[in-house]
């Protein structure tokens, strides 16, 4: 059992992936399955202490991977781009108290504008929290997404850019989130990857599936093996890197969020020894 997907010592869940428990319940219960870390969305935060929160969740055992998320930063407007500058440091606040190294960036688009606009503000929101980000001891991990979501919600889409990215930010505060989801189709995905590592900039990896056909953009993603993503050979080319970190679940799913949660959970351990 020394294998660390069968003994479980990498699986790290997202709270949004039980989406419909509360963080006490998804600990207690990601605990009991053998789970050993737990990403923390925003939102599972709510109306919460977070101090106190983030105490219950190592309580049971868990590491707080990181906190997802942080980013939005571009707007034509300027004003807007501060109010997202503010939120960040929140974010980094609340990663701090929540007692996490980590925060996930979902950088943000601005349909109005052109997405070279939109990546250099990105760059800029970035280079202008690294400080706090520094102060606090929480890295920024750029999360690049899947050109479907271009428009809106990064324009940030291949690991090419997230890695250029983090060369010209030139920072120990700053790298990069790899998903498969976002990422699978990507032909210069291994070299990439391999540039990442080179950067010790690879901070954290992400699984699910890419179910085919895919009936909404964001909130059918599959379990491991229920798609067409090839997991293993792209988790076997980022711990080639040296990375040594969790293998993170991050399922949205209107689907499974409507059935039975414990189930789910047991689906979940079970594909993730099977096809991760
Ligand atoms: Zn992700």
């Amino acid at each position: 059992m020394s294998d660390p997907i069968t003994n479980l010592s990498k699986l790290c869940i997202h709270t949004i992936t039980t989406k419909p428990w509360p963080i006490e319940t998804a600990a207690a219960n990601f605990a009991v399955k053998g789970a050993k870390g737990m990403t923390v969305w925003r939102d599972a935060l709510n109306g919460r202490n977070i101090k106190a929160t983030g105490e219950m969740v190592r309580s049971h055992g868990l590491e707080i991977v990181s906190l997802c998320r942080g980013g939005f930063f571009p707007n034509a407007d300027p004003v807007k781009r501060k109010i997202a500058i503010d939120d960040n440091r929140r974010a980094i606040e609340e990663a701090h108290e929540l007692g996490t190294k980590m925060i996930v960036l979902v950088c943000g688009s601005d349909p109005t504008q052109p997405l070279e606009t939109s990546r250099d503000q990105i760059q800029e929101g970035i280079a202008t929290i690294i400080p706090d980000a520094a102060a606090a001891g929480i890295q920024l991990a750029i999360e690049p997404l899947h050109p479907m979501y271009a428009d809106n919600r990064s324009a940030i889409n291949t690991l090419a850019q997230a890695n250029t990215m983090t060369e010209v930010l030139n920072s120990p505060w700053v790298g990069v989130a790899i998903d498969v989801y976002h990422l699978w189709w990507d032909p210069d995905l291994e070299q990439e990857i391999i540039r990442c590592g080179k950067n010790k900039a690879l901070l954290a990896f992400h699984v699910c599936d890419w179910k085919s056909p895919t009936t909404d953009f964001l909130n059918d993603r599959g379990l491991m093996g229920e798609g067409c993503i090839p997991i293993k050979k792209i988790r076997g080319w980022v711990e080639a890197t040296g990375f040594n970190g969790f293998n993170e679940v991050e399922i949205f799913s209107t689907a499974y969020w409507q059935t039975d949660q414990s189930i789910f959970l047991d689906n979940i351990i079970t594909a993730y020894k099977n096809f991760t």
